[in-house]
């Protein structure tokens, strides 16, 4: 089953085009990577995706549901580029919040917040203020919040952003976790290595356009992926 299908997908803010004729599909279970240069539509794909930007033109779709369906969110965690987590909110706080808004409540919540913050390493900050916290803690409390709730879907953007070498690789055995169970992950990342670990298929997109679509290994062959990524997208110009 397709849990991502884009079909011809269009999106300009005022005279730029953000993304430009978009078709691709990510299949339930793939760990999939859509990498690109700053500015090449990465964002705008995942803003799309969240029905946060309008659409000109095209057709996107999440778990077999249009993404204006706000139910085509039932099941999708979000982790964003940057939170806007309120700064007297604990970090209990912040989880119990995200698990409100899946449905939870009462034991149920409590034990799911619970869980996750020990997933992520972060138990001993529950009561921590989102003010007093460094980027890292931050990282990992979103982390953390996207496992609350029965999520299918998990769209991460830029996951790896303020972690340290260590809160790297524990990111890349929970991915690898996530996906041993069957978890389909849309990951947004300047972190080719870390992509390159834990992504079984990818795309990249250049200038709002879908350069290349595929089972990662079979596209780089026996080269790195920052190399491939380079021949396809470095500037040539220069
Ligand atoms: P990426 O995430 O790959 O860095 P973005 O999706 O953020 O790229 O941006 C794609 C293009 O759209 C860029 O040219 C960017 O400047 C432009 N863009 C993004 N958001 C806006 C906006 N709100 N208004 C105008 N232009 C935007």
């Amino acid at each position: 089953m397709a849990v991502i299908e884009a079909q011809s997908v269009f999106k300009n803010y005022g005279v730029i085009q953000a993304l430009k004729d978009v078709s691709f599909t990510v299949e339930e279970g793939e760990c999939f990577g859509l990498l690109g240069k700053n500015g090449a539509g990465k964002t705008t794909f995942v803003k799309s995706l969240l029905n946060l930007v309008r659409l000109k033109e095209g057709s996107l779709k999440l778990l077999g549901k249009d993404v204006t369906d706000k139910t085509s969110r039932q099941q999708v965690a979000y982790l964003p580029e940057k939170f806007s987590f309120y700064p007297y909110y604990t970090l209990e706080g912040v989880c119990e919040f995200y698990g409100q808004m899946k449905g939870l409540a009462g034991s149920e919540l409590k034990q799911e917040v619970g869980q996750a913050m020990e997933r992520l390493g972060i138990s001993d900050l529950m009561s921590k203020k989102v003010k007093d916290c460094s980027k890292g803690q931050l990282q990992r409390t979103g982390l953390a919040a996207t496992l609350i709730g029965k999520n299918q879907l998990f769209i991460l953007d830029e996951p790896y952003s303020g972690l340290d070498p260590i809160g790297i690789k524990e990111l890349q055995v929970l991915l690898i976790e996530l996906k041993n169970k069957g978890k389909t992950l849309f990951i947004n990342s300047h972190g080719l290595d870390s992509v390159e670990k834990v992504c079984d298929t990818m795309a990249i997109i250049d200038k709002g356009e879908l350069v290349v679509k595929g089972k990662l290994k079979e596209l780089i062959g026996e080269s790195s992926l920052l190399d491939f990524f380079y021949a396809k997208v470095g500037n040539h110009e220069s």
